[in-house]
Order: structure tokens, then sequence, then C-alpha cells
């Protein structure tokens, strides 16, 4: 691949002055990167350039067919001044995993993490270091070729913007309450639901909200509405008696880096993680019967969320006391990793 083209942003803008008031998405860095698909060319003209609007054809296909993908991942700043990403190879795979669903052309794995390296470099100064803050990173590609008919685009366009984000627990993890929906689905099997792609976020707005007073929606299995898929955009786990519990990946369910990097934990802990079909039945049941311990979402937001409610139809089922002890581990140890307080036995840091 050819070298990272740079141009220097001539005006930078005025930084977040109030690293408690940052929130998420809001504000972005001086640069952007850019690459071009072009149909019998390949990815080309890789470039780090002012961040600023695009000038596309409204024609473009991911106007009207929604034919994008899109990634999510933290850059953090240490104790000791150094800038680190975790596991960013993996969401290039899962790019890829989306691609190939979105018929995308595949992109190349450790160009891009050198990408996004390279443009975190160019832009370091933005990264916040109170606790908790980070540089949210968000590569998407975009079909734009301007034509209306319906195929996939000859011409793709992979963006990497950056944005300086707030601690997700601005106020201490709390556990939050969560709306069981039962009348909107999110995906089916057979869908796009395991792909990274804004089309199941517009899918899923609906529902969010309606969902008044709760903080997300727990999603369930898009034909019987019984099986337990997921929150939002996060995974979920359960502590059931001596069980921990994830819901299998199966198509309809993003496969979540976090998600993945539990089990890795839990298994060196010595636990074992059942991967299987999980009912909202089964988690009503374990309620009533005091087996019902603990539930989590993990997500590189808010890494592991405590859940402390649900409420399904005219039921509210309550979880646990306070803060269950596995997650408040899972957490210490993720964000322990994460901000290299802890040792990185998995090798899952790179440094910047
Ligand atoms: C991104 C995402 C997740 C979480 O994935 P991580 O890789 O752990 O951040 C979960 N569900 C949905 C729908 C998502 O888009």
């Amino acid at each position: 691949m050819a070298e990272i083209k740079f141009i220097k942003n001539t005006s930078p803008k005025a930084k977040p002055s109030d690293e408690t008031q940052l929130g998420f998405g809001r504000s972005f860095t001086d640069h952007m990167f850019l690459m071009d698909y072009t149909q019998g060319k390949g990815w080309h003209d890789p470039r780090i350039v002012p961040y600023g609007p695009l000038s596309l054809d409204p024609s473009c296909s991911v106007f009207h067919y929604g034919q994008e993908v899109f990634e999510g991942m933290k850059a953090y700043k240490t104790a000791d001044g150094s800038i680190q990403l975790f596991r960013p190879e993996e969401n290039f795979k899962r790019l890829n995993r989306s691609n190939e669903r979105l018929c995308i052309p595949e992109i190349d794995v450790d160009f891009c993490v050198e990408a996004v390296k390279e443009l975190i470099r160019v832009d370091r100064d933005w990264i916040p270091s109170a606790e908790g803050t980070s540089l949210y990173v968000r590569p998407f590609i975009i079909g734009c070729e301007p034509v209306l008919g319906v195929h996939p685009a000859n011409n793709y366009l992979f963006i990497i913007i950056l944005s300086p984000s707030g601690s997700y627990y601005a106020n201490g993890m709390a556990p939050v309450k969560i709306f069981v929906e039962s009348q909107y689905v999110r995906a089916v099997r057979g869908g796009i639901g395991y792909a990274k792609t804004g089309g199941n976020y517009a899918a899923s707005l609906k529902a969010q909200q309606d969902a008044v007073g709760y903080s997300q929606v727990l999603w369930l299995d898009g034909v019987e509405r019984k099986y337990i898929e997921e929150v939002g955009a996060m995974n979920v786990f359960f502590v059931i008696g001596d069980e921990i519990v994830t819901p299998e990946l199966q198509g309809s369910i993003l496969p979540g880096i976090t998600r993945k990097s539990c089990i890795e934990i839990l298994k060196d802990w010595g636990y074992t993680v059942s991967e299987r079909r999980l009912s909202i039945d089964e988690v009503r049941e374990a309620a009533q019967s005091g087996q019902l311990k603990e539930m989590f979402g993990t997500g590189t937001a808010a890494v592991i969320s405590p859940v402390g409610e649900l409420k399904y139809k005219d039921e509210t089922i309550r979880i646990g006391d306070g803060i269950g002890e596995l997650t408040q581990k899972l957490y210490d140890e993720l964000t322990g990793i994460q901000l290299s307080k802890r040792e990185d036995r998995f090798g899952w840091i790179q440094k910047i």
C-alpha cells in the first residue's frame, strides 16, 4: 500500500477546555483519514487531511440504500503519558466481516491499523487525560457510486474520524434499568445483525425512543421474541447460579470485542462461560428463585455496564443488589489492561 499523504490543518480548532464536559462524539479533532476505492484500481490515495465536510454526489448509494459499515474503538493515554489502542486488529477484522455481508471490498487489516496510529499521532494533543476519558476512533466506509440502480457500488470512501470522549461513568458506575423490547425487533438470522452497519441502528431508534425512562433496550430474537440477543450497543452476560451465560452468536447478534475479551478473561480465571440460547422466561424464573445474581452489558463505550432492573411487559425483574462482584472484577481487569495498570498478559495492547 502507498505512503499516507499528509496535508496539515493550518487553522486548528481550540480544544475542548473542560475534560469533564466532553460527552460522547460531539467534538472532532483537526484531521481525518481518507482513502478511495475504485473498481479495477482497488483502494488508493490514502491521506490525512484537515477535518471537514465531504463533497458527495446526492445520488451516492450510501444515501439511498444504506451501503455503509463502521467500527468503534478507543485510544487511551496512560499514567506515564503513552498512548495505546486495545486490540485494534480485531476491529478491522470485524470490519471485513461486515464488508463481506454488505458487498463492500475488503480492506487490509495491517494497513488500517497503521493508518489509525498515524492519524492519532498527528492529533495526539487531542487525547484527553482525565480519569475515564479517551479518544474515540470511528472508522467507516460508504458506497459512493453516483448511480441510483440497486447494486453494490463501484466506488467507496474509507474514512477515520477521531473524537475526544468523556468518561462514560461521570457520576460513578451504577446499575441501569433496561426495557425488554417485545414489539419491535432489531435483526433476524440471515439478515445483517452481525454486521456493524448503520441500518441496524436505523431499525433500533424507534424502540429506544419509546422506552422512556430506560437507559437502553434489550432485544429479543426476531422470530419467537423469546430468546435474549443484546442491548443497544452492548452484548449481555448473566450470572445464574454458578453459570455465566451469554447468548451464542448465531447471525443476528453483533460479535463484540469486549464480549470476546470478557470470555477470554473469565476462562483464564477458571470460570466456564456458556454461550447458548437463553430465554427471557429463564431469566424471569431465575430471578424468582433467587438464582439470578448478576447481569451486565459489554461494549467499547462503557466497557462493562451493570444492569439492576429489567422491565418485561408488566413485570419488573430485579437483579442483585448494587454492582455484582464479577461485574466489578471484570470492569477493573479490562480497564486495568486498557490503561496499563494491570499486566497485559494476552498481548492486547498496541502502543502508538
Ligand atoms: C459495537 C457494538 C457492540 C459492542 O461491540 P464492542 O466491540 O464490544 O464495542 C454490541 N452491539 C452492537 C449492536 C454494536 O454495534
